[in-house]
C-alpha cells in the first residue's frame, strides 16, 4: 500500500515516513505543496497525509483539486489547534480524518490503519502458492512444511512486489522503483544480491516458489 506524506516540517515529514515504513507502507514524501500536489495528481496512492499549512499550494487547495480528479486516496489532514475553521472546511472538501498538532505517532498511524482497514485494504496475509507472507510481523511461512521465517525490510518489500505480481515478468527498473521509490539510486542498490537473500530464504523453508530471471527483461516469481 502506498501512502503520500505532504508536510512542510523535515523533521515531522521525516517521523511520520519512517514510522509508515516500518509498518510496511511503501511513503513517498512531500515539503511543500506544489510537489504535493503534483505526486497526488500523478501517482496512485492509497492514502494521503496532508498538512494545511504549505508553502506555495496549501492542503485545503491540494484537497480540492484531488477531489475535482476524482483521486481516490483516503486524506487525512494534518491542523494545528488553532485552525478549527480549517479543520471545518477540510472535511466539507471531503478528507477522511484529521489529526491535531501536535499528535503522539502511534495516533496518526492507528489512524492510518483504520482509514485503510475501512476500505479492506489492509490484508495481514498475502499469499502464493505455498508460501504465506504476514505482512504485520514480516514472518514467512511455508505452508506444506509449516517452517518459518522472519524476512527484513528491503526483501520484504521485493516479496510483497513480486507476489502481487505473481508469474508475472517485472523489470529492474519497475522492482527500483516500488522498492527503493524516490530515494532510488540504482548504483548503489544490489538487487541481485537481495534476491539471492530472498530466494535462500524461501529454500530455507522448504517452499518450492522460485524467483527467476527472465534473461533481458526481468524477474518472474514461479511456484
Ligand atoms: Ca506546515
Amino acid at each position: 500500500m502506498r501512502i503520500l506524506v505532504v508536510e512542510d516540517e523535515d523533521a515531522l515529514a521525516d517521523v511520520i515516513s519512517i514510522k509508515l515504513g516500518t509498518q510496511k507502507y511503501e511513503v513517498d514524501t512531500c515539503f511543500n505543496g506544489e510537489d504535493g500536489l503534483y505526486n497526488a495528481l500523478t501517482n496512485v496512492y492509497d492514502l494521503i497525509i496532508l498538512d494545511i499549512m504549505l508553502p506555495k499550494v496549501n492542503g485545503l487547495e491540494i484537497l480540492k483539486e484531488i477531489k475535482e480528479h476524482d483521486i481516490s486516496a483516503k486524506v487525512i489532514m494534518l491542523t494545528a489547534k488553532s485552525e478549527l475553521e480549517d479543520k471545518l472546511k477540510g472535511f466539507d472538501l471531503g478528507a477522511d480524518d484529521y489529526v491535531t498538532k501536535p499528535f503522539h505517532i502511534e495516533e496518526l498511524i492507528a489512524r492510518v490503519n483504520a482509514q485503510l482497514r475501512g476500505i479492506g485494504k489492509v490484508k495481514d496475509i498475502l499469499e502464493y502458492s505455498d508460501l504465506s507472507l504476514n505482512i504485520r510481523t514480516s514472518i514467512l511461512t511455508c505452508k506444506n512444511t509449516n517452517e518459518t521465517i522472519n524476512i527484513p525490510y528491503r526483501e520484504f518489500l521485493l516479496l510483497e512486489y513480486f507476489i502481487k505480481n505473481k508469474e508475472q515478468i517485472i523489470s529492474k527498473e519497475q522492482i527500483y522503483d516500488k522498492v527503493w521509490g524516490l530515494e532510488s539510486d540504482y548504483e548503489s542498490n544490489n538487487l541481485e544480491a537481495y534476491l539471492s537473500f530472498l530466494r535462500k530464504k524461501i529454500k530455507i523453508i522448504g517452499s518450492k516458489v522460485n524467483i527467476k530471471a527472465v534473461r533481458n527483461l526481468g524477474y518472474k516469481m514461479e511456484g
